[in-house]
């Protein structure tokens, strides 16, 4: 099955259970000013959970685009290390508005993935919450789950999209992709392998959590679930990483071509495959690179490919290149994306040339340093360096010291950053010209907290 008929068996499947298919929202959330990035299908629905956005109807379901790179949901650092982690995927969701609750939504998901999709069931594990005997009942008793492939769990099984708003217990659905794949099941201490794969979280929406981080309970309990799209694909078409599916294809090979690096099962590769998806939907969704918040964090991303083509020996600007092939891949599911084709190409392309001035000998500085450490640790000076005078983002300087088996001083950096600030602000009071280094202030969002006024925030 193709990741696009595997999306519309989905939206079809719940359409004929009574829900309204609601098209995909912006990455910039509408309804929340405070959240970084849409990175979940509930976000868009968030006030109908709470009882402040009435809708014609109880049930909906959607195909969202979702980005996860900055805040509670962060996994730029995974891509290029886990088979499962993209910036931007698609999650497919079901939602009921105090409509049905936990029986229905694990029958749903579980006729879904066993008799639409076809899944084997002894291919399928499930955990629920520790607290939450009611779920437990459900699968074991109603759905007959074998007691093997069934844990409960704590942190994991409890979904929050930020520090605050709606959340409650979940229970999460997983693949087994087979003995010939490194991992151990939920709960186990190889979770982080790539055998057993989360495919599907079903929250059980209960509370809305408040800046005091207190649980309200909400008017009505609800459902939310998110399905990664590129996950279910991999299971569907039989291989066992996201960026083997039919819809990375495309993009792999143009990649391969734009850098000149044949190999696409190379981790850098993948990088930038993944890294596209994320820019252009930005982009598209009015997003510009800059130095401040959402702005800083698209920056941070494409600095990031930039790098990755330069590891492969990429000399000229190729990021932007890989527009027509996710235009041709994804464009007939979002016309947005072809619309602002053009545009993500130019805003692209001049990112790569004013970058492509300082990467190299930013570069050089950077392998110099490695080169010479003593220990296992790059001072937080050489981190403030490269981002001050190279415009090197910290996520980009923690690659490469990842790619080298060396952690770097956040602490160190911090405490430069902060230094630089006095310096700027003591400037300014007696009326010098230090324009230039207060401008860069607004970098400070690289820690990716949640909130937008984190990431923004200008002294
Ligand atoms: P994981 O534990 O694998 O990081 P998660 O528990 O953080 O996943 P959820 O927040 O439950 O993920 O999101 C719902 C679903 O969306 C997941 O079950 C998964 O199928 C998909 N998903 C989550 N994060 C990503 C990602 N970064 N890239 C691709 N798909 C994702
Ligand atoms: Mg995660
Ligand atoms: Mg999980
Ligand atoms: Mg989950």
């Amino acid at each position: 099955m193709k990741s696009a008929e595997i999306r519309q068996a989905f939206l079809t499947f719940f359409e004929k259970q009574g829900h309204t298919i609601v098209p995909t929202s912006s990455l910039v959330p509408g309804n929340d000013p405070t959240l970084l990035f849409t990175n979940a299908g509930m976000v868009p629905f968030k006030d109908v959970f709470l009882g402040r956005d009435p809708r014609p109807y109880v049930r909906a379901t959607s195909a969202q685009r979702c980005v996860r790179a900055g805040g509670k949901h962060n996994d730029l650092d995974n891509v290029g290390y886990t088979a499962r982690h993209h910036t931007f995927f698609e999650m497919l969701g079901n939602f009921s508005f105090g409509d049905y609750f936990k029986q229905d939504a694990i029958r749903f998901a579980w006729v879904f993935l066993t008799e639409t999709l076809g899944l084997p069931k002894e291919k399928l594990w499930v955990t629920v919450h520790v607290s939450d005997d009611e779920a437990e009942r459900i699968w074991k008793d109603e759905i007959g789950i074998d007691p093997e492939r069934f844990s409960k769990l704590d942190e994991d099984n409890f979904w929050q999209m930020g520090d605050t708003g709606p959340c409650g217990p979940s229970s999460e659905i997983f693949f087994d992709h087979g003995p010939e794949v490194w991992g151990g099941p939920p709960g186990s201490p190889e979770e982080d392998g790539d055998r057993y794969i989360e495919i599907w979280n079903l929250v059980f929406m209960q509370f809305d959590r408040d800046a005091q981080g207190t649980l309200n309970p909400l008017p009505k309990p609800s459902i939310d679930t998110g399905m990664g799209l590129e996950r279910v694909a991999a299971v569907m078409q039989g291989v066992h990483s996201n960026y083997e599916i039919d819809l990375f294809q495309s993009l792999l090979q143009a990649a391969a071509k734009a850098t000149g690096h044949p190999d696409t099962a190379t981790p850098s590769l993948r990088v930038i495959a993944d890294h596209i998806r994320s820019c252009a939907f930005l982009i598209a969704d009015g997003v510009l690179p800059s130095n401040e918040g959402r702005g800083y964090v698209l920056r941070r991303i494409i600095r990031r490919a930039i790098r990755h083509g330069h590891k492969l020996g990429a000399v000229e600007p190729f990021f932007h290149k890989l527009v027509d092939a996710l235009d041709a891949e994804m464009g007939d599911a979002y016309p947005e994306l072809r619309e602002a084709n053009d545009q993500i190409t130019r805003v692209l392309l001049k990112e790569e040339e004013q970058f492509a001035r300082t990467l190299d000998h930013g570069m050089g500085l950077l392998n110099a340093a490695l080169a010479e450490l003593d220990g296992k640790v790059l001072p937080g000076e050489t981190v403030f360096k490269l981002y001050d005078t190279y415009g090197f983002p910290f996520d980009l300087t923690a690659d490469v010291c990842r790619e080298r088996g060396v952690t770097l001083d956040e602490e160190g950096f911090q405490q430069a950053l902060e230094a630089q600030r006095e310096r700027a602000r003591a400037a300014s009071q007696f009326g010098a010209d230090y324009s230039a280094s207060i401008e860069l202030e607004g970098e400070t969002a690289f820690t990716g907290y949640d909130r937008l006024e984190d990431q923004a925030k200008v002294t």
